[in-house]
């Protein structure tokens, strides 16, 4: 083997919970993880503020000094963790290549892959500069903080829908804004959101501006039917207009299902080619809890040694 490749037992993509917790096992069953963690170390959670539902935090903790444990806590149990992206992989035979992007070749006997999700933006500046002071991309973690407020949402899917109903139970108003003059929502999301008193959709509406300075104070909004440009007064924004999978450089290897995520074989993390394993958002539309993430991270890591040890590696 040419001197400049690299071989592991277990190579980890990805930093947030489940790349950190998927690193804690596997550094202490003796795999001797090496952890990449992309170009976003700490993942989602490092643009988040306060984490309130993540177990054994009692009184709360922020999202970056959350990240920042749990990697101290893989280093501790002798992970090798570097602050790069892999930017290509093999998964053509039993030994898994990774070439990191300054062009390091690792070869892995199994691989983990946490690489995550990543929330879709507007795009608009204002968006980026009340981030956290009013602007958030998930109601579950941020829509205690806007009790008694009014909300607008922004998204006309599954997300939104389901962000709108969660918010309508903490807030007395919730503007849904709705770009079309239709839902892509499921049907029986729709209906739920429709009959939902305090939420007001707002159809043909697209989003001019967030207003406010160190907080939003309000939403400039557009009818494309009507022309007509007209202000919201709201507290908070959340945007939920999905979610893409950071999944791109797995592509041609792995199956993914139609938006991108990672499919995983029954209750296990085990993907379609052997020795890799998927755990966290990048195989998870549905919960995308930092709590879920990490328990997947951890089966990631249970997986991986069991097929180390049924293959005679370890
Ligand atoms: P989707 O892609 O389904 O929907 C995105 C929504 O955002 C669409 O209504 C789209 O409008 C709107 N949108 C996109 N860009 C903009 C923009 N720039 N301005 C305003 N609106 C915009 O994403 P979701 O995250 O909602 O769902 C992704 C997948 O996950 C779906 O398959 C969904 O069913 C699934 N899911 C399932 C859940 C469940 O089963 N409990 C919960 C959440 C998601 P337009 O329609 O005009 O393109």
């Amino acid at each position: 083997m040419a001197e400049n490749i690299e071989k592991v037992k277990c190579l980890i993509i990805g930093s947030g919970p489940a790349g950190y917790t998927a690193a804690v096992y596997a550094a202490r069953a003796n795999l001797d993880p090496i952890l990449y963690t992309g170009s976003e170390p700490g993942g989602q959670l490092m643009i988040t503020t306060d984490v309130e539902n993540y177990p054994g935090y009692p009184e709360g903790i922020m999202g970056p000094q959350m990240m920042d444990d749990f990697r101290k806590q893989a280093e501790r149990f002798g992970t090798d963790i570097r602050y790069e992206m892999i930017t290509k992989v093999d998964f053509t035979g039993p030994i898994h290549k990774a070439w990191t992007e300054a062009g390091a070749e690792i070869h892995a006997d199994t691989i983990v892959i946490s690489t995550g999700a990543s929330a879709k933006w507007l795009g608009l500046e204002s968006e980026q500069q009340l981030m956290n002071k009013g602007v958030s991309a998930c109601a579950v973690c941020d829509g205690f903080f806007y009790r008694g407020k009014e909300v607008a949402v922004v998204g006309g899917g599954d997300t939104a829908a389901e962000e709108a109903l969660y918010l309508s139970k903490l807030c007395p108003q919730v503007h849904l804004l709705v770009r079309r003059d239709e839902m892509r929502a499921s049907a029986i999301m729709q209906e739920r959101v429709l009959k939902t008193e305090n939420i007001i959709v707002h159809w043909n509406t697209e989003t001019k501006e967030i207003q406010g300075d160190d907080s939003v104070e309000s939403v400039k909004v557009f009818n494309n039917k009507t022309n007509e440009e007209s202000v919201i007064d709201v507290k908070g924004f959340f945007v939920a207009i999905g979610h893409k999978p950071n999944t791109d450089i797995f592509k041609d290897w792995i199956d993914l299902d139609d938006t991108g995520y990672i499919i995983t074989k029954g209750k296990s993390t085990q993907t379609n080619r052997e020795g890799v394993f998927a755990s966290g958002d990048a195989q998870d539309n549905i919960y995308r809890q930092a709590v879920t993430a990490a328990g997947t991270g951890c089966m990631a890591a249970l997986d991986a040694e069991r097929y180390l040890t049924e293959k005679g590696i370890i």
